[in-house]
């Protein structure tokens, strides 16, 4: 695969579609071992996660529900560290089985909110599934349940992740090219 431009900045292909897909699948088969008999509520944290929550979803085998919720943190190409308010989670969530769903997990802060706010609500239980992570830049000490690739400290985009909103719709991941 080749080196791609977009706007101002030039990225190389770093995690392949079938690679993705693999770790999905991993994914896939803990969730539906460890929720056997459970009907869990899947929550997408939009927008990044549109694309894993696609292919997951559809390798999940359980009765469950799917909602999404939006949250933003990001500008660029560096965590602000602020954090903003839930939107659209219209549902009871009352003695429900979470599955918050994550793109990738940097430093923990969108994870970490988005959790405090599940957390008043009176749930069941909540776990975190994140298709990437950087443990190096992670500050918070909650267990990450699921996590697909686990990747150094360095800006990737495509399969939902974004530079500047550009990128979303590739089908795979590429690092930012420093050179
Ligand atoms: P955190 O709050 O964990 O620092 O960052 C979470 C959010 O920052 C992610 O949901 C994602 O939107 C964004 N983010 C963190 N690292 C990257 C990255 O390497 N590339 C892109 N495109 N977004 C990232």
């Amino acid at each position: 695969m080749d080196k791609i431009t977009v706007k101002d900045k030039i990225f190389k292909p770093y995690i392949s579609d079938k690679e993705l897909q693999e770790s999905i699948t991993l994914i896939a088969e803990k969730i539906n071992h460890d929720y056997s008999g459970k009907s869990p509520i899947f929550i997408g944290v939009l927008n990044g996660s549109f694309m894993f929550m696609s292919d997951l979803l559809k390798k999940i085998n359980l009765q469950c529900t799917v909602s999404f919720v939006k949250l933003a943190s990001y500008e660029g190409t560096a965590t602000t560290g602020k954090v903003s308010e839930l939107i659209g989670l219209n549902e009871d969530l009352e003695g429900q089985d979470i599955i918050l769903v994550e793109d990738i997990v940097d430093t923990g802060n969108t994870l970490i909110k988005l959790y405090e706010i599940l957390e008043e609500k009176k749930v069941n239980s909540i776990k975190i599934a994140s298709l990437l992570f950087k443990p190096d830049a992670y500050k918070k000490s909650h267990p990450i349940d699921y996590i697909g690739k686990k990747i150094p400290n360095a800006f990737v985009l495509g399969y939902g992740l974004d530079y500047d909103g550009w990128g979303r719709n590739l089908s795979s991941i590429y690092v930012l090219d420093e050179k």
